[in-house]
């Protein structure tokens, strides 16, 4: 969200419209759209190519046949009965009908054991897509009491499991993370509303949720302690949690070896107070229409938890948090902050889903494994990443 220093350097993102370049924008579809593909009925990629399912597979053995078969052989049974009972032109008809239904019946039993078959056995064809990421994350084979999604597609209770228990209780967020089976087996638990005991509004939790519809609680939140980030050049004078702040360290290191160029902090932590005045000077400045698209209320506001930074492109001085899109410091954030835990939390094109206006410049730390799964899934808003309903307004 912008701070009031900004107003003067703002310029119309409108003039700014080139195309932002993400690596992570694949031409593969993603789990997520697997996932939804399958769950509308659409054959996975595999099984567009004639690979059956699964189950398919573990099926009946080809010494069985179907139950089609042995329906025919009824068929041919009963008729040939028929014929010898009566006689007449009906059962002879009869007999040759069930003849031709037999001889017809018998070549599709084949082709139905030929596509029962173990895929091994299969020598021609289209090659298997084994490129296509799973659906699921069958390819962990992960024992089946572990939460989250199992091989199924189906969620388990990460709550049930007590060294999940054990972490909310002691561990770090990272260590709940893992307990619950990963990221992905997190957030798909909690996205299937399957983790009583992940509270998504806990204010000091990594994955804490803040938009207009969930504001803090407690609603003048702040973090127990927040530092300056090392290394990093500042506009400004907020400071940011401290595992906010070891990641945002690297974060710029990491930009600076790779030749984006050097990038700055302009805010971060803003308490409830602070929220208030400036988003009044928003209100004011803007109106309030304009000024709710970029400035959240206090208590509303992920700055109050000392997890959101803006940031600024320096040169021999540095620009404004308005001036930060369409830098290369903007492009190497956009393709690689998830490396360092954060994600761009009001992204290109999700207005209606996040209230905000787009803001290159303002990244959320979720942690390492989160920001892996949310940009492996090709997730763009946190809202839908947990199964949240968009949030683009405040209660009434
Ligand atoms: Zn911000």
């Amino acid at each position: 969200m912008a701070h009031p220093t900004d107003f003067e350097t703002r310029r119309s993102r409108r003039e700014r419209s080139e195309p932002r370049r993400s690596s992570y924008t694949e031409p593969l579809p993603t789990r997520r759209e697997l996932r939804e593909a399958e769950r509308h009925g659409e054959p996975r990629e595999a099984e567009r190519h004639g690979e059956p399912r699964e189950a398919e597979r573990r099926g009946p053995s080809r010494r069985r046949h179907s139950p089609a078969v042995y329906r025919r052989r009824r068929i041919v049974a009963g008729a040939l009965a028929l014929a010898l009972v009566t006689g007449t032109v009906a059962g002879v008809v009869g007999v040759v009908a069930a003849i031709g239904t037999a001889l017809a019946g018998g070549s599709q039993a084949t082709a139905t054991a030929d596509a029962a078959a173990p895929a091994e056995t299969v020598v021609s064809g289209p090659p298997r897509a084994t490129a296509i990421p799973a659906p699921t994350q069958s390819g962990q084979a992960a024992p089946p009491t572990t939460s989250g999604t199992t091989e199924a597609g189906a969620v388990t209770d990460p709550c049930a499991d007590p060294a999940v228990q054990q972490a909310l209780d002691g561990g770090s967020d990272a260590d709940v993370i893992a307990a619950a089976g990963g990221a992905e087996r997190f957030r798909a638990a909690i996205a299937a509303g399957a983790a009583p005991c992940i509270d998504l509004f806990e204010p000091a939790r990594s994955w804490v949720v803040v938009n207009k519809q969930h504001a803090l609680q407690p609603i003048d939140y702040a973090p127990e302690q927040t530092v300056w980030a090392e290394g990093v050049q500042r506009t400004g004078t907020e400071q940011m949690r401290p595992d906010v702040a070891a990641a945002l360290s690297q974060l710029v290191g990491a930009a600076r070896a790779d030749g984006a160029g050097e990038i700055g902090v302009n805010s971060a932590f803003r308490g409830y107070d602070y929220q208030a005045e400036n988003h009044d000077g928003f209100v004011r400045e803007r109106g309030r229409d304009d000024a709710e698209l970029t400035s959240a209320r206090p208590g509303h506001s992920e700055h109050q938890t000392g997890l959101a930074v803006d940031l600024v492109a320096c040169g021999a001085s540095c620009g404004g948090i308005r001036d930060f899109g369409g830098t290369a410091q903007a492009q190497w954030v956009a393709e690689n902050a998830w490396r360092y835990g954060f994600i761009v939390r009001y992204d290109e094109g999700q207005t209606e889903a996040t209230g905000y206006e787009w803001e290159p410049w303002h990244l959320r730390y979720i942690g390492t494994e989160l920001a892996s799964a949310y940009t492996e899934g090709g997730y763009r808003t946190l809202e839908s990443f947990f199964g949240l309903p968009a949030a683009p307004d405040y209660p009434a």
